[in-house]
């Protein structure tokens, strides 16, 4: 082994089942007046938010709602929810949900303290949050999109169709409670779609120029336990420990991308979620799968033999074990399945060149290859 690095998540992290029941007491110290995040309660949320609801006031919180998250966040979501935090004087913020309602958290822990547009804040900006910034505890519902345990809020600006992020080291939540038995309730398309996502997370982080030895150990374990569990759990939604494998392959993939970061799918799959809000992240990412592994097999061989023995070992070959377990997941489509047209390829591919992930790339695209494979995936 050789080389140096660094390795930092400052985020404490609570790990079980039924742990939400100690919630209260576990981010007491935190403050006093909380606002908790959600998408609009439905009825399979209602159980677990009585859980936390209790637990939050038995350890002496004030518990404000906020239902305004919603599926790929956008700017007026988040900065309506921080609109409310300054004037209820918040000083936790609780994000309760998939990636969805976590990163609205954090964008309000940002958007409640500091002057002006969310928008000014976002990684590319010279403006970045200050200390003023509010706590935040994530709770995920998914497993995921690892923000529980990273300093990213990812929400999409609707006039410039341009997904993108707060990225800066103050909104890593200061406590992640992650109870794998919230998740038995997700439906077989989202369990499938942020499943996904977690793979996805852990193999970019392996091939990622920023990669690390801690890195690619965290990410080795999580690709195997996606490979070996998001099958059983499409399969058998209530299968517990099925659950607790990929939730904790979730956290394991969080830890990876907070510490390597996202290559060229993801820079090609937040353009897509810009351009076409109905698809879910997961699904955007796995459109543009095969495709990645086709352009990119060469430059990392022995990533990609590591990817085709935990997803389909069977496969000869790389590109055909992401296809089978694509085909396994459900989560084989196209872009033009989502209603996209070869009028949006040109538009696409300046939006997907826009933030720096492929740059990390091992091979790195030009904008005609970027070209080729947003027009092979459509
Ligand atoms: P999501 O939060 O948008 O949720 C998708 C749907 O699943 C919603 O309708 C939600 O109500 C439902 N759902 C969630 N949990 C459920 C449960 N337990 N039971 C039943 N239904 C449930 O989906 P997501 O994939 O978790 O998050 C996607 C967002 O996260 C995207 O905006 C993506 O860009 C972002 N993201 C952020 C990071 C980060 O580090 N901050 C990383 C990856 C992705």
């Amino acid at each position: 082994m050789s080389g140096e690095f660094n390795y930092v998540v400052p985020t404490k992290l609570h790990f079980g089942v039924d742990i939400l029941t100690q919630c209260g007491s576990l981010i007491s110290g935190l403050g006093k007046r909380a606002l908790l995040v959600t998408m609009k309660v439905e009825p399979f949320m209602e159980p677990s938010l009585a859980i936390l609801r209790s637990s939050l006031k038995e350890a002496g919180f004030e518990v404000h709602g906020f239902e305004g998250a919603i599926p790929n966040p956008t700017l007026a979501s988040v900065e309506k929810g921080s609109q409310l935090a300054r004037d209820l004087d918040i000083d936790v913020v609780i994000g309760f949900g998939g990636g969805s309602a976590m990163d609205t958290a954090k964008a309000i822990a940002v958007g409640a303290t500091h002057e002006g547009s969310l928008w000014n804040y976002i990684w590319s900006s010279d403006t970045q949050p200050t200390d003023k910034t509010l706590p935040i505890v994530a709770i995920p519902t998914t497993s995921g999109t690892g923000s529980q345990l990273t300093q990213v809020s990812v929400f999409t600006n609707e006039d410039l169709k341009y997904k993108a992020a707060i990225y800066n080291e103050l909104i890593f939540p200061a406590v992640a409670i992650v109870d794998p038995r919230l998740m038995v309730t997700t439906p077989k398309a989202v369990t499938a779609a942020t499943g996904f996502d977690v793979f996805t997370h852990a193999f970019e982080s392996y091939i990622h120029s920023n990669s690390s030895p801690i890195v690619k150990t965290l990410a080795k374990q999580a690709i195997a336990i996606v490979g070996q569990y998001l099958p059983v759990v499409l399969e058998d939604p209530h299968n517990i420990e099925a659950r607790t494998q990929m939730a904790f392959a979730d956290s394991l993939a969080g830890m990876c991308i907070a510490n390597a970061g996202v290559t060229l799918p993801h820079g090609m799959g937040m353009a897509i979620g810009g351009f076409y809000p109905n698809i879910s992240h997961g699904q955007a990412l796995a459109i543009v799968y095969p495709e990645f592994v086709k352009f990119t097999e060469s430059a990392a061989p022995e990533a990609f033999e590591m990817l085709r023995n935990a997803l389909a070992p069977e496969a000869s070959s790389p590109l055909e074990a992401i296809e089978v377990f694509l085909s396994k997941v459900g989560l084989n489509k196209k872009l033009s399945d989502f209603g996209a047209t070869s009028s949006d390829v040109s538009a696409l591919t300046e939006q997907c060149m826009v933030l720096p992930d492929y740059q990390a790339n091992p091979r790195v695209t030009s904008s005609d290859e970027m070209r080729a494979i947003i027009e092979a995936v459509l």
